[in-house]
């Protein structure tokens, strides 16, 4: 290669057909690098006749100086280009719908407990826990529930393979309180209890709140009292009509059940209350002598009384809700109306 403005016309074809930088600087040092073809040119130039000399010299550095303005051109066009690219894919559409971040709520049933939990921590209530997995001694017998009670029956008890059995009811928690702590005590325990029923208005699973109020001089005046005030700010309502109707629990006596003038209907009758007016929402009574001895408290001198309420009817009557199964079913359509 001798002819200066045919390595510039090779270099130019070259530069203008180059895609990318790195390959650009490749053509860079091929042409304009110390061992680069201009470089060689110049390095032929003692060689010619002195007449030519000059014009040749000139000559090669008209083709350096066109190959490096090629190359600058080149290199700024390819720089644009990757920036444009860049930029294109980076790209962020600022006018898109945020994805937002939903609140999670809490389910009815733990906004229901909370609640009862909260009442009666109020008056001086603990609130206890206890096992799931039970044996017949804090479920049944120290309860006074006797081996021929139909609690006890196989159709009522999940019972499992090793002889123990999931908790029908919370009350063995206050068997374990008074097993473990001498009078006074003054405790709920919430919690979930196991049935083996399954219908409409039954799950194998749901949720109870048991109470216990042990003391000298404890009475009956001593349940109305904190049940008929715990009913009245659990709905809300200090005019809630509430009756105490006598019933029986192995464990209480004597027991009643408690009933609150429907929240539905306002006691003018209608399908919630079965148009009784009245809707039962809990069990109770003085806690049954033999119950006090089976856990080694002194029966004449302490008395108490206990209580137990379903939550799921409890919830359902506090949120107008209908159907039992809405709480496990899970659809969101229904729990995000708790948030
Ligand atoms: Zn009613």
């Amino acid at each position: 290669m001798t002819d200066p403005q045919q390595l510039t016309d090779q270099a130019q074809t070259a530069i203008a057909a180059c895609g990318d930088e790195v390959t650009l600087e490749q053509l860079r040092v091929r042409f304009l690098g110390q061992k680069g073809a201009v470089a060689e040119l110049l390095r032929s130039l003692p060689e010619l006749p002195a007449s030519q000399r000059r014009d040749f010299g000139k000559a090669v550095n008209d083709a350096k100086s066109a190959i490096d303005k090629a190359l600058t051109e080149r290199r700024e066009l390819l720089h644009q280009a990757a920036l444009t690219a860049r930029l294109q894919a980076e790209r962020v559409d600022v006018t898109l719908p945020g994805r937002g971040e939903e609140p999670g709520g809490l389910h009815p049933i733990s906004r229901t407990l909370m609640r009862i939990e909260a009442l009666f921590r109020g008056i001086g209530f603990d609130v206890e826990e206890g096992p799931e997995i039970e044996d017949d001694f804090h479920n049944f017998g120290a309860l006074n529930i006797p081996a021929d009670h139909p609690a006890r029956a196989m159709h009522d008890t999940f019972y499992l393979p090793s002889g123990l059995l999931l908790r029908t009811h919370t009350s063995p928690v206050q068997i374990r309180a008074l097993q473990r702590q001498a009078p006074p005590v003054q405790l709920i325990a919430p919690g979930r209890v196991y049935r083996r029923d399954s219908d409409l208005t039954h799950t194998p699973m749901f949720h109870q709140v048991e109470g216990l109020m042990v003391d000298e001089g404890v009475s009956f005046a001593h349940l109305k009292g904190v049940l008929v005030d715990f009913l009245r700010r659990f709905f809300d309502r200090d005019d809630l009509p509430i009756r105490f109707r006598p019933s029986f629990f192995p464990f209480t006596e004597p027991s009643a059940e408690a009933d609150i003038g429907c929240v539905i209907c306002q006691g003018e009758g209608c399908r919630v209350c079965k148009h009784t007016g009245w809707l039962e929402v809990l069990g109770c009574g003085m806690v049954h002598p033999n119950v006090l001895r089976n856990v080694g408290v002194d029966a004449e001198r302490y008395t108490g009384f206990a209580f137990g309420m379903g939550v799921e009817r409890l919830a359902m009557l506090q949120y107008r809700i209908g159907d039992l199964r809405l709480f496990f079913d899970n659809d969101l359509r229904f729990l995000r109306q708790f948030r």
